[in-house]
């Protein structure tokens, strides 16, 4: 008999997790505004909000963090980290931030002036809302493909060349500070992007003088599918596919706490000394002093060993397998999903389990809600919640898709938690006739609104 399948790890460390009645979640719910994001996590039995810096580090990672050094400058944390992003990245130049979205603060204070244009594959929410809190434009040049769910294509996540190239023709070099090429594409479903797809885009934006910067959340994710589905990278390791990948960058902003598998960090990286220079002032003026940006010494090392581990195959295998489960079950029972799996979580199709509730009721929002009533698993809207107002028109955006995603932590939770959410989809799937509506909106902030809008339901 060939044996199953198992983790190349085993667990050291647990944290209980507290289960609830549907009695006391309706009034969880009703107390956090029907935002999900104002749930305390010991309402949540199984949290799905995000993969972003819950993932479990490595008994490495934690001994690495006994050899922070948490000198103010040059501290030899800084430079262990140096190291690593400049074997596996290659690149010479990096700032420490706390997280991502201070890596787009720091590289975009650089780069952008009011009026400028930025062209992506569906910029992340973070990345689009810097650009246009700059007064920028964020164009979304992704593949169309990547709006059918149920379209079956490996690297779905893609820019379209010839929207980019439009884009680049018709704007003046100076109006056009960088393209944003984010892998995997987290908004698109977690679709990969493919080595073909990045030497392409770099080479247009050569062509056009832009520099291409690769957000680069979910790298490793990337390179994974690369290796799995790519003609021609079978036989490397994921090590030297994401030399490759970055060879074409110019610069990188990563949030580390993705696929870098610690709790809190980042980093804004570049090829060119004079970008370095420019930026540097912006660090040290919303970060801190550039040899820790908004990291601890010890975070610093932490994610230096995170880097090299998850970019190990096994480590990479482990979790996308866990994901893939997920969607397989969904499969079994009808569920209908952004196919095919993607590298950090399930999108399950809102509209499609809801096609009767009106979408200025937040379909995914509503879904969302349901699953956390039904069994406590708290995941996210992507949908016109998440899409904001147009920044001239303050209409609500309402986007193709209307996603509900289920990300995954890493290395968290168990195959048999995985089997809980897919049977609570499958309840909620099976009853989608009784939800009949939804919510509206009662207070909401200017920018980034998800994370603190509240909300009622539209009938009581
Ligand atoms: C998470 C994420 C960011 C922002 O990073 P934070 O660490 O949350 O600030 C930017 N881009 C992508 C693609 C992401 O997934």
């Amino acid at each position: 008999m060939e044996l199953p399948y198992a983790e190349p790890y085993k667990i050291k460390m647990t944290e209980p997790i507290r289960t609830s009645t549907r009695a006391e979640r309706e009034e969880w719910i009703r107390e956090a505004k029907y935002n999900l994001f104002k749930l305390r996590s010991d309402q949540v039995l199984i949290d799905l909000l995000t993969d972003s810096g819950t993932g479990s580090m490595s008994d490495r990672q934690w001994a690495a963090m006994m050899m922070g050094d948490e000198s103010y400058a040059g501290a030899s944390s800084y430079f262990r980290l140096k190291e690593t992003i400049s074997r596996i990245f290659g690149m010479p130049y990096f700032l420490p931030t706390h997280q991502g979205r201070a890596a787009e603060n720091v590289i975009f204070s650089a780069l952008l002036k009011e009026g400028d244009i930025v062209p992506g594959n569906s910029h992340f929410d973070t990345t689009k809302g810097h650009i246009e809190f700059r007064k920028c434009h964020a164009v979304d040049c992704t593949i169309d493909a990547a709006s059918d769910t149920q379209l079956e294509i490996p690297f779905k996540g893609e820019m379209d060349l010839g929207k980019l190239e439009k884009v680049l023709k018709e704007n003046p070099r100076e109006k056009v500070p960088c393209v944003v090429l984010t892998i995997t594409n987290n908004t698109a479903g977690g679709q990969p992007v493919s080595m073909r797809n990045i030497r392409e885009t770099a080479e247009l934006c050569r062509r056009y003088g832009v520099p291409m910067l690769l957000d680069s959340a979910r790298f490793a994710e990337n390179a994974y599918f690369i290796k799995n589905r790519e003609e021609g990278y079978a036989d490397k390791s994921i090590k030297e596919i994401v030399r490759e990948i970055y060879t074409y960058a110019d610069i990188m902003t990563i949030s580390a706490k993705k696929d870098g598998v610690v709790n809190m960090g980042g980093f804004v990286a570049m090829r060119s000394e004079e970008l370095f220079r420019k930026a540097m002032m912006f660090n040290i003026m919303f970060e801190g002093y550039i040899t820790y940006g908004g990291m601890s010494g010890r975070d610093m090392d932490a994610l230096a060993v995170g880097l090299d581990e998850n970019t190990e195959y096994a480590q990479l295998d482990a979790r996308i397998r866990q994901v893939k489960l997920l969607g397989d079950l969904l499969d079994e029972y009808g569920v209908p999903y952004q196919r095919p799996a993607g590298g950090h979580a399930i999108f399950v199709d809102a509209k499609k389990i809801l096609p009767n509730l009106p979408k200025e009721e937040f379909i995914a929002q509503t879904l969302g809600i349901e699953l956390y009533l039904e069994a406590g698993i708290r995941g996210v809207e992507i949908g016109s919640i998440l899409a904001d107002r147009d920044p001239e028109t303050h209409e609500n955006r309402y986007p193709k898709l209307e996603l509900l995603r289920l990300a995954i932590p890493r290395r968290v939770y168990t195959d048999n938690h995985i089997r809980v959410i897919a049977a609570a989809c499958r309840n909620i799937y099976e009853r989608r006739e009784s939800i009949t509506s939804g919510y509206r909106i009662t207070f909401e902030a200017p920018i980034l609104r998800h994370f603190t809008v509240e909300l009622e339901p539209v009938k009581r």
